[in-house]
């Protein structure tokens, strides 16, 4: 007997949870994912870099720099800086620091007021010499030459080991996402993300890896002379016809 009423008990439980379940709400469906581009068909896209080859056959990197290390340190100072005040800077400063000995023992407190006009300069000069530091110590003096090890340094994110690697090592580890290529990459509806990291991978997908080094100097060079933040200068833009922005001016 007892085992039978408790047989019934538990058919009772049984059906009462089953209740509770249906009754349960159902889960908010996810976010959608940002759809993928509409502008990433392959032949829009050998379209845009034909046409970027055409107005910018020589773009390169605008800052002035006779070697790895100097290129490096010269990409930490541009950050929220132009190339020319980070260039009129650097001419005097590789006078006074002609390598990553003179950088990691500098005295902080003056290399501070010698990188001051290119702005943040205390944070500057903390990634400056804790990456010359770096180098010295694990590199043998020497930039390295993955993204892997230059991603170890301190102040250097993969925008600044691209510009590194691509320039002056002249390998093609990623494209750079500044903020040039960040806009252009979205008006030209190449990439609907707005996070870096998750641009230049859109962008490694559908930029053939021999033109990545190129494409990102020719995109920052269109971002700095045309396609700017206000008012782009559309109608002086060869690549008008492939435009649909949102914002373009004519
Ligand atoms: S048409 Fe205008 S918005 Fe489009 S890429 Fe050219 S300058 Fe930029």
């Amino acid at each position: 007997m007892a085992t039978k009423s408790k047989k019934k008990r538990s058919t009772k439980t049984k059906s009462a949870s089953s209740k509770t379940k249906a009754a349960k709400p159902t889960k908010p469906a996810k976010s959608p994912k940002p759809a993928r581009a509409g502008g990433t068909d392959p032949k829009r896209v050998a379209a845009i870099l034909a046409k970027l080859d055409e107005a910018y056959p020589d773009a390169t990197c605008e800052l002035k720099y006779e070697n790895a290390f100097q290129l490096l340190i010269s990409t930490i100072l541009s950050a929220q800086c132009t190339d020319v005040r980070v260039n009129q800077v650097a001419e005097m400063l590789y006078k006074k620091y002609p390598d990553a000995k003179a950088f990691a023992y500098a005295t902080p407190s003056e290399l501070e007021q010698d990188i001051r006009p290119t702005g943040f300069f205390r944070n500057k000069t903390k990634s400056v010499m804790g990456a010359s530091k770096a180098i010295l110590e694990k590199f043998g003096g020497e930039v390295p030459r993955t993204m892997e090890e230059i991603l170890t340094l301190p102040g250097v994110a993969r925008k600044t080991g691209n510009v590194v690697l691509g320039t002056a090592y002249g390998t093609a580890s990623g494209v750079v996402v500044d903020t040039h290529v960040l806009r252009l990459s979205n008006r030209l509806d190449l990439s609907r993300n707005e996070d870096p990291k998750k641009v230049e991978q859109d962008l490694m997908k559908i930029i053939p890896q021999e033109k990545w080094i190129k494409f990102s100097h020719q995109l920052i060079w269109h971002g700095r002379r045309v396609c700017h933040a206000r008012k782009p200068k559309c109608i002086e833009c060869n690549m008008e016809s492939l435009c649909y922005a949102k914002d373009k001016t004519v």
